[in-house]
């Protein structure tokens, strides 16, 4: 059963929430706010599930009938607004919030709404929203969920309460990865570190043998930098442009690798380290490279990152990488 207790992070979100269940302030809107993963989703569900629990506490029992409901996805008195195309339409939202948000509840004290992607809402489906929003029955609880709540209108935002959901600390994450996940720390931290403290990314990459081989092949590729040769760069860039669906996984590994230097630079503490079990590698290439040439290294990841969306050639551009990076080392000797 999903309860408060069970989430992780989101500490001053979760009290916040339960605080207005207790005092009976519940709000006709919210938009939790918050990067892919981070548990947005399980919030809401929970936050619906204790409002409408039996029992009537700040968290669902787990055990009436509406919290069943709620585990098994059937809950009556709460709706996830769905959509099929990449945009959240006037229709979708219509049909499945406006005209039926003026039925009343069928058991309990409110009626909740729950839509997913909200900020994908195009303007015309953001109005008909509005307009609920600005008369809304008594029983009406609208949950968005949203990765970028700027793409919400000024008067959606004025009119709901903003909770911004902030990446759970790499700490926490990390022995909740290895409580639940049964990983090894130095394991558990490299994809805590990776996810960029979204619980949801974390639980994906921990599940994935796909996840496991990448990173074996980019710090194979990363510890050959310094002497790597031209036909071998030319062969990771092809490779590289050739699987786009692993681009953006890679490249985050990348990032990851860069700020292990950065931090062993800083402290030259092994323990801080999120590639646990590279550490000599580590040690060395950090001895040999500079500060500038690194924060130089991280800004390029960050191009090709933006070039990935434009269509440039990937190829070339991740053949530079290598190369750059390549002479960042033997400046720094
Ligand atoms: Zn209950």
């Amino acid at each position: 059963m999903e309860t408060f207790r069970s989430i992780i992070g989101h500490r001053r979100v979760i009290d916040y929430l339960q605080e207005s269940i207790r005092a009976g302030r519940v709000s006709h809107a919210y938009i939790f706010d918050g990067p892919e993963g981070i548990g947005k989703m399980l919030t809401a569900r929970v936050f619906a599930g204790a409002l409408l629990c039996r029992e009537g506490g700040d968290e669902p029992c787990g055990r009436c009938i509406s919290c069943m409901q709620m585990d098994g996805g059937n809950q009556p008195d709460v709706a996830y607004v769905t959509h099929e195309k990449a945009i959240i339409s006037v229709g979708d939202i219509r049909t499945q919030l406006c005209n039926v948000v003026p039925v009343k509840p069928m058991v309990g004290p409110y009626r909740i709404f729950i839509v997913d992607d909200a900020d994908k809402m195009n303007e015309e489906a953001q109005n008909a929203l509005l307009k609920t929003l600005e008369e809304p029955p008594s029983y009406a609880v609208i949950i968005l969920l949203t990765t970028n709540a700027n793409e919400l209108l000024p008067t959606i935002r004025s009119r709901a309460v903003m909770l911004s959901m902030l990446p759970v600390p790499e700490d926490e994450l990390t022995s909740w990865l290895m409580g639940r996940e049964q990983l090894p720390d130095y394991r558990a931290r490299m994809i805590a570190g990776y996810s960029g403290g979204s619980p949801g990314v974390a639980l994906a990459c921990a599940r994935s043998d796909e996840f496991q081989k990448q990173r074996d092949t980019v710090v194979s590729m990363l510890k050959a930098v310094p002497a790597m040769r031209e036909d071998r760069m030319a062969q990771f860039a092809k490779e590289f442009a050739g699987a786009k669906e692993t681009q953006e996984s890679e490249l985050g590994l990348i990032l990851v690798w860069i700020r292990d230097l950065m931090m062993y630079k800083a402290v030259g503490d092994k323990a801080r380290l999120m590639f646990q079990e590279e550490q000599d590698s580590i040690r060395d290439q950090a001895e040999h490279i500079s500060y500038e040439s690194l924060w130089a290294v991280q800004e390029e990841i960050g191009h090709i990152r933006a070039d990935r969306v434009v269509n440039v050639n990937m190829e070339t551009a991740f053949w530079l990488f290598l190369l750059r990076f390549q002479e960042h080392f033997s400046r720094g000797e």
